[in-house]
């Protein structure tokens, strides 16, 4: 657990630093999984992309990657039928745009039901929860596409 406070908000060194951030998340369904995002474009066959630029509406529930290797955009579920055209998220500390993304996702009987969207700064490791989703009970594996 590396966590660490810097003016009061969450810093993570890594991915599963992010997973415990969400798990102590207030008020939400416990999260019983979690997957970081990958883009496994055949454009970069052996190094999935787990750098991207993000947009999400949290009011909405709607967000999409655009994965920073090859530009390939990824909704999340239905997203791209509700889009609001959210502004891009730059991280509230140091200001660049792009991000790990890692999914909360809280089960039932084996499916997802919901799912909460953090995002963590590559450059300086805030962490933001940007959006969080209902979900039409889909397993894990099926939640993004080319996920982990
Ligand atoms: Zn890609
Ligand atoms: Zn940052």
């Amino acid at each position: 657990m590396t966590l660490r406070s810097l003016s009061g908000r969450p810093y993570a060194e890594e991915v599963a630093d992010v997973v415990a951030w969400l798990r102590d998340l207030d008020g939400c369904p416990s999260i019983d999984d979690a997957m970081r995002a990958a883009c496994r474009s055949a454009s970069h066959p052996d190094d999935p992309g787990t750098w991207f630029y993000v947009e999400a509406d949290a009011a909405e529930g709607v967000a999409r990657l655009r994965c920073l290797s090859c530009g390939g955009v990824h909704p999340v579920l239905d997203s791209a039928d509700r889009w609001t055209y959210p502004g891009a998220w730059s991280c509230r500390n140091c200001r660049q745009a792009i991000a790990e993304v890692v999914f909360g996702l809280h089960e039932e009987a084996s499916a997802v039901t919901w799912a909460a969207m953090a995002v963590r700064c590559v450059d300086c490791g805030a962490i933001d929860g940007v959006a969080d989703f209902v979900v039409p009970s889909l397993f894990a594996a099926d939640f993004v596409p080319g996920a982990d």
